[in-house]
């Protein structure tokens, strides 16, 4: 028996009880859709929310937060060395760079030039970015 009808019992989420509770369908969209449920514990009124609809939906706020936390400076340092083309360069401050260019430093590791600052270059290395001195 998967037909809905007025009058017949069905789960639904109840957003006053937030649980998903037993309640009467009170009226049916079409033949396959319900409307309206009543709350057998609240007595609550409300439009049918399918209860694993309502699980899902949590899920997926619950992950895209955990992603965009995850979001650091190592995971863009990971992007940019994927990304930069070339062979990387050792790091000495005699040496030019320009944006993009693969960096090999001695003491932070590899790093990506991320931007020209005041004739220096922006580094970004996997736990920090740092200010370099080049070109002297
Ligand atoms: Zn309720």
């Amino acid at each position: 028996m998967s037909e809905f009808a007025a009058g017949k019992e069905v789960l639904s989420y109840c957003g006053k009880c937030k649980l998903p509770l037993a309640h009467m369908i009170v009226v049916m969209k079409d033949p396959k859709t319900i409307g309206k449920v009543t709350c057998k514990t609240c007595g609550a009124t409300h439009a049918y929310k399918d209860p694993a609809t309502k699980a899902k939906k949590v899920k997926t706020t619950k992950s895209k937060a955990a992603s965009k936390k995850s979001v650091n400076i190592n995971d863009l340092w990971a992007q940019e060395i994927a990304s930069a083309s070339g062979t990387s360069q050792k790091y000495t401050i005699k040496t030019k760079f320009a944006v993009g260019d693969l960096i090999d430093h001695k003491k932070f590791g590899p790093g990506v030039v991320q931007a020209l600052v005041d004739g220096k270059i922006e580094v970004l290395f996997q736990h920090e970015v740092k200010i370099l001195v080049h070109n002297l």
